[in-house]
């Protein structure tokens, strides 16, 4: 073991006691290279207050300014975004490509923030009675919490921090305590860039620093990311304590195949977007909805694809990683064991996998499943990693039906060439993000990122214009400036 991951408090790496702490794991070996340091209340405590206090004079800071730091923010996060892939890695275990390519959908969220003075503009309605000019303004909440999953150590705070730092509030990220270093790094970039100390904290923890954010009254909003019984939790407490809360929940992503579909491009997709990171992304597809009759043919093509497939340490060019714990390994295991009991087919077993990596990694193969059916637990239950199942369906309205029926509503997909048809699936379906022959549908940064249903808890998504109003409060100004010929007593409204 090398590494002792402390938290960032204004500005400074704290001295870490490690009486609580959590164990880091290198995925692909099944080693432990590291401990983290576990956040006390009384440690939330002391970083609030440094935070409030930065964010009196960060909400005071010029747009200009502000802009300034973003920017050296967007350089430095370029300049090394290789690095920042690499801890990511090392702690997540995905491949490098596919952590570089989180990195840069992050740094699109900070691009976007860059335009914060454009953003923040307000209206101007000149003489709305007389003499009277009303104008609105938006400003910072104060200090914010964002409290992250493992699957995107940088991608999913990159979805918020830029933004809050941008409308000038400070930041408390606690991040998951499996892979804590990309926030170390970020918090490092944040330093170089010249943001000044208190406006960007890295806490470390678990439940109990969770739960001493959601009761701190210095907090105001928390975004929340992660499965779907935490966020029901996150908000349900945090509404409680008065606080503005966006708590994205887990997922099930169905990806609907019409029979005139483009059959190499919907294979190639599902593949993509069902073993990518292992399936541990919350916009994988998990179920692949065949209307008929293209089910055999679709299948035959996804295990064709499937074959050549490699697994293995993500640092050394295969194509999916390990999944990022040996419990959440052996969870997932547990699924593809009960798919069989259940009935379903297995079509593919990943369960042994041919490996390019040390014998202790956490291993599963890419796995498919067909004749899958709604009241199966690999159906109902967010499995979170390289499970794919088929369920076969006879007509584009079953399988609407099928998708709207689920719990979860984050992202879809429909796979047609029917631009007909796809404009009635985008129109019916109960779920936040669509793709149109698109099977990963996450927003560009100037849109907003957020499901549907038990997928999203409160009704703010994350980024774009959603995101700049959730990290601000709005003013009305009603104003008059005197004017000799407009006394007198009126206990009315104006009226002209
Ligand atoms: P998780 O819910 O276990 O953890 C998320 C965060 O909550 C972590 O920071 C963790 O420390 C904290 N936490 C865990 N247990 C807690 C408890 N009992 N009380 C308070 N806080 C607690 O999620 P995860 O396993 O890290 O991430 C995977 C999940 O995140 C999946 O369900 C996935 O779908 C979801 N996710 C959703 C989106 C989205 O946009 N909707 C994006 C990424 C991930």
């Amino acid at each position: 073991m090398s590494k002792k991951i402390s938290h960032y408090i204004n500005g400074k790496i704290h001295d870490g006691s490690f009486d609580r702490s959590g164990e880091i794991f290198n995925p692909a070996t099944g080693e432990i290279t590291g401990l983290v340091d576990f956040a006390t209340p009384a440690l939330v405590d002391e970083t609030v207050k440094a935070a409030t206090i930065a964010a009196q004079a960060w909400g005071k800071t010029s747009l200009t300014k502000r802009v300034q730091t973003l920017f050296a923010f967007r350089e430095i996060l370029n300049a090394r975004k290789e690095e920042l892939a690499a801890v990511i890695t090392s702690e997540h275990g995905k491949v490098l490509s596919d952590a570089l390519g989180e990195v840069t959908r992050g740094l699109e969220v900070a691009e976007f923030a860059c335009g914060i003075p454009h953003l923040l503009k307000g209206g101007y309605s000149e003489g709305v009675s007389t003499g009277i000019d009303v104008y609105s303004i938006r400003q910072p909440l104060g200090v914010v919490g964002i409290i992250s999953p493992f699957n995107f150590p940088a991608m999913v705070p990159m979805w918020f921090f830029p933004v809050a730092i941008a409308t000038g509030n400070a930041v408390i990220l606690k991040p998951s305590e499996k892979d804590p270093s990309a926030a170390m790094m970020i918090a490092q970039m944040w330093e170089q860039a010249g943001l000044p100390a208190g406006v960007f904290n890295v806490l470390h923890g678990d439940k109990v620093a969770v739960d001493a954010m959601l009761q701190h009254p210095g907090i105001k909003s928390i975004s929340f990311v992660g499965s779907t019984p935490i966020a029901q939790y996150i908000y349900e407490t945090g509404t409680k304590h008065g606080k503005r809360i966006q708590a994205l929940g887990g997922a099930k992503n169905h990806m609907l195949v019409l029979p005139d579909a483009d059959l190499d491009l919907a294979a190639d997709a599902a593949v993509n977007a069902g073993f990518g990171s292992a399936g541990e992304r919350c916009m994988a597809i998990s179920v692949l909805v065949a209307v008929e009759p293209v089910a055999d043919k679709i299948i035959e093509k996804i295990k064709d694809r499937m074959i050549k497939l490699s697994t293995g340490d993500g640092t050394k060019g295969t194509d999916m990683g390990p999944l990022v714990t040996r419990v959440h390994r052996d969870k997932v295991a547990g699924y593809v064991e009960a798919g069989v009991k259940e009935g379903a087919t297995l079509v593919v077993d990943g369960r042994n996998p041919t490996v390019n990596g040390a014998a202790n990694g956490f291993w599963l193969g890419p796995t498919l499943f067909d004749n899958v059916t709604a009241n199966m637990s690999i159906y109902t239950d967010e499995i979170f990693g390289p499970v794919l199942s088929v369920v076969r369906v006879k007509s584009y309205e079953e399988g609407v039906k099928l998708i709207n029926e689920h719990i979860y509503g984050n992202g879809t997909a429909i796979f047609t060439n029917d631009g007909g048809a796809a404009r009635r699936f985008q129109n019916e379906i109960q779920v936040g993000m669509i793709g149109i022959n698109v099977p990963i549908p996450v927003p560009a940064a100037y849109y907003s990122f957020g499901g549907w249903k038990s997928s999203l808890f409160g009704d703010t998504h994350a980024h774009g214009t959603e995101g700049v109003h959730f990290f601000t409060r709005g003013k009305v100004v009603t104003s008059r400036w005197l004017d000799p010929s407009h006394g007198g007593i009126n206990l009315g409204f104006p009226q002209n």
